[in-house]
């Protein structure tokens, strides 16, 4: 018998927006199963939309980061530690950027400045944010979590560039679990269905994708957040403890269907 108990752990989560955020429903189910966690905002507007959210967890520790700034990663990284008692045990890495105009038009049209910032910031994040995570693990490992989505592995119109840095996302998902595994540290991703967060109604034609979801998916529906939550709590936790280097997909079964 197994029973789900994070008490004693620690996690910064980067990515909550707002409470749509997917960071935020895995939050919540880290906090509600006894984890320690600490938070980041790019933005002082989105500080204002992230402080109240923290407070219906009892408050945390929250830091500005912008992951495209290493000096200011491996600062946050060391505050966070120090902040949750010494060690981080998990990373919740949820963030993707590119530029809206590489979000809409022929993907033959992208622009060598939005390919680089589409991959440093959604892809690359995650290398430099898993080196710093590393720094501050503690001797019986950690777990990392990344955020996906099947524009890595199908055409999905209009996410372009976008599908170019979640495949790249996905390799170094594998690569990194391959590298840290002798450490006990895991490396997964979730590939989430549709949901609609201040990100993906930047995609052109969303509400079109959500529709195509519910009628094409086995179960008939679109996810709800807290599915992302549940997963990401199986797979952080040890719940999932002989799982790494996985792309998990949670999406009422869409990416099965062939038409
Ligand atoms: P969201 O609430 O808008 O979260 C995206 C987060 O990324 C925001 O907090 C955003 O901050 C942050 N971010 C962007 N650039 C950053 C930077 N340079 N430094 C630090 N943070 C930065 O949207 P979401 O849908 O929850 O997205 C979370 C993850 O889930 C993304 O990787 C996304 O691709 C993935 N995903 C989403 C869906 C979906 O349908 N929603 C499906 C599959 C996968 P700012 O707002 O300040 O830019």
């Amino acid at each position: 018998m197994f029973t789900l108990d994070l008490k004693g752990k620690s996690g910064l989560v980067l990515g909550v927006a707002n409470k749509r955020s997917l960071a935020w429903a895995i939050a919540r189910d880290l906090h509600a199963a006894g984890a320690h966690l600490a938070f980041t905002y790019q933005s002082e507007r989105l500080k204002e939309k992230v402080e109240p959210l923290l407070a219906e967890i009892g408050g945390a520790p929250l830091y500005e980061c912008d992951v495209a700034d290493d000096a200011r990663v491996d600062a946050v990284f060391a505050a966070a530690a120090a902040d949750l008692g010494g060690r981080l045990d998990y990373l919740v890495h949820s963030i993707a950027f590119a530029p809206r105009e590489e979000l809409d038009g022929n993907f033959l049209d992208t622009s060598r400045e939005g390919f680089r910032i589409a991959l440093d910031v959604s892809a690359y994040s995650f290398i430099r944010t898993a080196r710093s995570f590393v720094a501050h693990v503690g001797p019986d490992g950690g777990s990392l979590l990344t955020l996906t989505y099947l524009a890595s592995e199908r055409v999905v119109p209009k996410y372009n560039v976008m599908g170019s840095a979640k495949a790249a996302l996905e390799h170094a998902v594998r690569q990194l679990a391959s590298e840290l595994g002798e450490r006990r540290i895991r490396v997964n991703a979730i590939s989430a269905g549709p949901v609609s967060t201040l990100s993906a109604r930047g995609i052109a034609g969303f509400t079109d994708i959500l529709g195509h979801y519910r009628e094409k998916a086995p179960m008939r529906r679109n996810i709800e957040p807290e599915e992302v939550g549940k997963a990401a709590l199986f797979l952080l936790s040890e719940m999932g403890s002989g799982i790494t280097g996985e792309v998990l997909h949670v999406d009422c079964g869409f990416h099965i269907m062939a038409v």
